[in-house]
């Protein structure tokens, strides 16, 4: 049994290599398990898939008025924020954390609370055509019972922090409580893990490197916040005598495994230091511009042979889980950052979305690009609106032109997840289920901001 999806375009990157395909009259076909199993021009993807038992396809969707491309990968997010959008707006980065995030999260990120703004914030990215996104939050274990129910894929950075919040008391608990949730949680295909120590602000070397073990037993990435503000660096130097990133690679954690959100304030040596390590920085344009943190300088880091991928950071400092528009600022902020018009031009603005994403989150194996053998994360854009006419490069058209308005059609591991821009049934009764909770979390924080 094998299904097939037609499409006007078919846009992929691949695994090697720095070119994006656009194949016209293109088709995906899928088989019962959510494998791709050939990709390219219908013709020739029918012949692949057909087999003598299925000559035909048991399901064929035609979406002749689309690109299909490879699912979204927000890889960097804090889901269960959504129910905390909007509050403590138009502030600078650690006024905003002390005063505002920070006491709202000890009154309210209960498991209760941490359920609700992940199936909230799951309903969003799926609409906006993310199918992938690396969640950093407390009670991990219930974020990612969120995710399966949603059906997006969830890579969960279980959090690890030296001051005590309703998750845990000090590092020991963390880790304690991460470990467990993720054996508790270990055969969901969908689910992946990471350890997530905060930050190098919030952090302690020792706390480092208990992560470094427990990340190099479990062979599991390293998510962290890095050098996002100026003030970051500046105490790091003082207390420290070094950035952040060479704190970290004294400390054995900037290497291959290491997923760095947001690198905005990382000099020449940081960049070399983390090139030749392997590791990622994730970039979240949005939420930089909209704390004052700065402007990450996207081409030296890609020079510097970084694996640079993108996210959104939480629904509280951006305020929205929309990876096109994220593509759409990186390539647009790195030609104003480095004043050249060519730096990350849309092919590469697409891979940060897409295929980096997947190789930030050691899943590149599985997803990231439209591939045989791959899983089928999928995404169709519509492209026969009055804003996306004429077309002459459907590459160009994703980053530039499109939104998640344009999102019509996800799947997730080959099952449909959003079908003519509506949450397929599975994940629109579980955030229905959730109407309550959500009204009832929103009050709290109503009377928070009294
Ligand atoms: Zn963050």
């Amino acid at each position: 049994m094998w299904k097939l999806i037609e499409a006007a375009w078919i846009v992929t990157g691949s695994a090697d290599g720095d070119e994006v395909r656009a194949t016209p009259k293109g088709a995906v076909a899928i088989d019962a398990e959510g494998r791709i199993l050939a990709t390219g021009y219908r013709e020739d993807v029918v012949a692949a898939a057909r087999s003598p038992d299925a000559p035909e396809p048991a399901e064929r969707v035609v979406l002749d008025r689309h690109i299909l491309m490879p699912g979204l990968v927000n890889a960097h997010t804090h889901a269960a924020m959504t129910l905390l959008r909007g509050h403590g707006d138009d502030r600078a980065l650690q006024d905003w954390l002390q005063n505002y995030i920070w006491p709202a999260e000890a009154a309210l990120a209960d498991p209760e609370f941490v359920y609700t703004g992940t199936v909230l914030a799951a309903a969003e990215m799926l609409l906006s055509g993310t199918t992938t996104c690396a969640d950093m939050y407390f009670f991990p274990e219930v974020a990612g019972r969120a995710f399966v129910r949603m059906g997006l894929r969830a890579q969960l950075a279980m959090p690890v922090l030296d001051f005590p919040t309703r998750y845990a008391a000090d590092a020991d608990g963390y880790l304690r409580a991460n470990l467990a949730a993720r054996d508790a949680l270990t055969d969901e295909p969908l689910l992946s893990w990471a350890l997530g120590p905060h930050a190098p602000y919030t952090v302690s070397d020792p706390t480092y490197r208990r992560v470094l073990a427990f990340a190099t037993e479990l062979d599991i990435p390293i998510h962290t916040h890095l050098q996002e503000t100026t003030d970051e660096v500046a105490s790091s130097l003082r207390e420290h005598g070094v950035t952040p990133a060479a704190r970290l690679a004294k400390l054995g954690v900037a290497s291959a495994g290491l997923v760095a959100a947001h690198g905005v304030h990382l000099d020449p040596t940081d960049r070399t230091l983390l090139g030749k390590a392997g590791a990622s920085i994730i970039h979240c344009p949005s939420s930089n511009l909209k704390l004052a943190s700065g402007f990450a300088d996207v081409a030296a880091l890609v020079h510097a042979k970084v694996n640079v991928a993108l996210g959104t950071d939480g629904a509280a400092s951006n305020n929205r889980l929309d990876l096109f528009e994220e593509m759409r600022l990186a390539a647009l902020l790195a030609k104003a950052v480095s004043r050249d018009a060519a730096s990350v031009p849309a092919t590469q603005a697409f891979l940060l979305a897409t295929r980096n994403g997947a190789r930030a989150l050691r899943l590149d194996d599985r997803i990231g690009t439209l591939e045989a053998g791959k899983r089928a994360d999928l995404v169709a854009v519509r492209i026969d609106t009055p804003a996306a006419t004429p077309m002459f490069d459907p590459v160009s058209h994703l980053v530039y032109v499109a939104g998640r308005g344009d999102v019509t059609h996800v799947w997730v591991d080959g099952r449909a997840r959003v079908t003519e821009g509506r949450l397929a049934e599975g994940p629109r009764v579980a955030l229905a289920e959730c109407a309550g909770s959500i009204a009832t979390f929103a009050g709290r924080v109503r009377a928070l901001r009294q």
